[in-house]
């Protein structure tokens, strides 16, 4: 069975999600828990999605000095996360503690990096001292995540064809901005369809409101099923 679908679980409670996780099916999709649902719930909610049989990617997106970054990294592997995520932009180091706190747990847990947040236009990125143009951020950023061996990178589904060329076919290209055909944009811009991520190279889409928003959750993560691979 196809399961590259991550449902971005983005709640203020708790109450959603556990009717969720009773919902939807773990051999369909993945769960992705964030800043504000882990600050308030915390590793009880990534074990009662673990406990449902859903395997966990833990969005926290760490930035740190090395050392406080790789008991970062320790931590959520020690949690059993499927895949957990830095900030490239800690630099080189930074990645490199990361990636090596992993492998001295001994653990499976995915590592990969975010390069230049979605939201930030072109003047916002030279504000903070990026010189270069978003795309070309993105493009080094991603080179240095795959460089320091992360296993892949979070990416708008507009950067996912240059990325997937030049990195190849085993580096990971989490990409969400992904709403199905007819469905709500909500704040997303420029947003792809789930085909069109898949053919444009990503390897997981994350997808939040318009499975978690959804009158009937898994009848929405059957249909994009049924749009990515004819099946469901
Ligand atoms: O509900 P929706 O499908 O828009 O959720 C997308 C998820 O992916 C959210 O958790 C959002 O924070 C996250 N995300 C994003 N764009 C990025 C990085 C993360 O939408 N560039």
């Amino acid at each position: 069975m196809n399961n590259s679908l991550i449902v971005a679980f983005d709640f203020p409670t708790r109450a959603p999600a556990d009717v969720l996780l009773k919902q939807l099916n773990p051999a369909l999709c993945r769960i992705k828990i964030g800043k504000e649902m882990f600050t308030r719930y915390g590793p009880a909610l990534v074990e009662s999605c673990m406990h449902e049989g859903f395997e966990v990617f833990l969005d926290l997106k760490f930035h740190d000095i090395p050392n406080t970054v790789a008991g970062a990294c320790r931590a959520a592997a020690d949690l059993g996360v499927w895949m957990v995520n830095v900030h490239a932009s800690g630099g080189r180091r930074m990645l490199d503690a990361a990636r090596e706190a992993l492998e001295q747990a001994n653990s499976s847990t995915l590592l990969i990096a975010v390069t230049v947040l979605t939201s930030l236009a072109a003047d916002e990125l030279a504000e903070i001292g990026f010189r270069d143009s978003p795309e070309k951020t993105v493009f080094q950023l991603a080179q240095m995540a795959q460089a320091a061996g992360l296993s892949g990178v979070v990416c708008s589904p507009r950067e996912a064809q240059v990325l997937r060329s030049a990195l190849g076919q085993d580096f990971l290209l989490v990409t969400p901005g992904v709403r199905p055909l007819g469905a709500d944009t909500d704040d997303q811009r420029r947003v792809m369809t789930p085909l069109e991520a898949l053919q444009a190279g990503a390897s997981y889409l994350v997808i939040g409101r318009p499975i978690t928003g959804a009158p009937d959750p898994l009848q929405a993560l059957l249909a994009i099923h049924q749009n990515m691979y004819g099946e469901a």
